[in-house]
């Protein structure tokens, strides 16, 4: 199959949609793959690297468009929207419902797409989103990254190094949700040596956490009285909580941030969805934080774009095996792989996937 790589050209997006070894892999299968040059330069694979892993090297969009598969990170923007053509498979994060013109556009193209964020699997008969995890896992983990950075006096923060030293007492670091994000905190958190307590609603997630960090992380359930106790103790507030297909809680509201100490910190993960923080608004990579009742907030929606290559290397790892059943066998691939057909979005020019179709009754 002939599959295309274009350069990503929404602001700030550095990832890549295939890393130059599943090119390589690609290429042993038979398949031939243009990348646009210049597409890997922000995550560090230069295309000299593409070449040798037998990639054909296209100047312009238009070239790499020109392909049955076309392999992104983030959705068409307007620009793009002339390159979709009929019977053409595109796989990339779609994230439809916020975006009538495009599923329109989508539709009428003919295009067949299929949205990573919607690729499912059955985990121990729970719904999996494996092209989700990976950005959520860094996320998390970044959240305490930007948390201790922020803490630091030049950055505006209270002069708390979270690991403490024997004699001082180390920071406190309180996670709000045990899920994916949480996890992935309290594991940078617990790594740093911080203080950590973590809360959920749900108690077998608690269990969980048990058992992979012991006695060193406080487990408690969640309730808004505990939250109000907590918060104003904290020196870095990370919000990870996700009631799926809604708006998350409004789970700090301002009198306990104003009750924080002063130049104390909250990266509020949940951003993307509205955030969890009464007072947290969305922030971008080059102005992250700002600040509000004497707390620096961070709200920005897109962290794993702070580090592209490895975000690109992780998003590549998930998203390979569907790839590899996508450039085999075409449009039977759905007959193949569940958790791909459940990923289809438009399909024919019909909308297929039936969360989009709540959000579009008329499409
Ligand atoms: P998840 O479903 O794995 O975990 C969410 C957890 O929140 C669950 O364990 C749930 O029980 C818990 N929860 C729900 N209500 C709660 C409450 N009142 N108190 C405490 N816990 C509660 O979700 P996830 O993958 O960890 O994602 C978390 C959030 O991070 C989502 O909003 C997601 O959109 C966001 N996210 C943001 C970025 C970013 O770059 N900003 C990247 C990835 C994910």
């Amino acid at each position: 199959m002939r599959i295309g790589v274009p350069k990503e050209i929404k602001d700030q997006e550095r990832r890549v949609g295939l890393t130059p070894d599943a090119v390589r892999r690609l290429r042993e299968r038979g398949h031939e793959i243009l990348i646009q040059a210049g597409a890997g330069e922000g995550a560090g694979f230069k295309d000299i690297d593409y070449k040798a892993a037998g990639a054909k090297l296209v100047v312009t969009a238009e070239a790499a468009w020109d392909a049955d598969l076309i392999i992104k990170v983030k959705e068409p923007l307007p620009t793009e929207y002339g390159y979709l053509r009929r019977g053409q498979l595109l796989f990339t994060y779609l994230h439809l419902a916020a975006n009538r013109e495009l599923t329109v556009t989508l539709m009428q193209s003919g295009v067949t797409a299929i949205a990573y964020e919607a690729v499912e699997e059955t985990q121990n008969g729970q719904r999996h989103f494996p092209l989700l995890t990976p950005m959520s896992k860094i996320a998390g983990r970044l959240a305490v990254q930007f948390g201790a950075r922020f803490l630091e006096s030049p950055q505006g923060g209270r002069g708390v190094l979270l690991a403490g030293i024997p004699g001082v007492a180390p920071g406190r670091v309180l996670v709000l949700g045990a899920g994916v994000v949480g996890t992935e905190a309290v594991r940078m958190a617990v790594g740093l040596g911080a203080r950590v307590t973590v809360l959920d609603i749900n108690v077998e997630r608690l269990y969980y956490l048990e058992t992979l960090f012991g006695d060193r992380v406080e487990y408690l359930y969640s309730t808004p009285e505990l939250i109000t106790y907590l918060v104003p103790l904290s020196d870095l507030v990370i919000g990870a909580v996700l009631v799926p297909g809604q708006r998350p809680p409004c789970l700090v509201p301002e009198a306990a941030v104003s009750d924080m100490p002063l130049g104390a910190v909250i990266v509020d993960v949940t951003v993307d969805q509205g955030g969890c923080v009464e007072t947290i608004r969305p922030t971008t990579h080059s102005r992250p934080v700002y600040s509000a009742c004497g707390v620096l907030h961070c709200g920005v929606p897109n962290l794993p774009a702070a580090v592209p290559r490895t975000a690109t290397q992780a998003l590549t790892n998930s998203t390979w095996p569907y790839i590899l059943c996508l450039a085999d066998h075409g449009d039977r691939a759905f007959e193949f792989s569940p958790a791909l057909a459940k990923g289809l979005v438009v399909k024919q020019h019909h909308l297929v996937h039936p969360d989009v179709r709540v959000v579009f009754p008329d499409l």
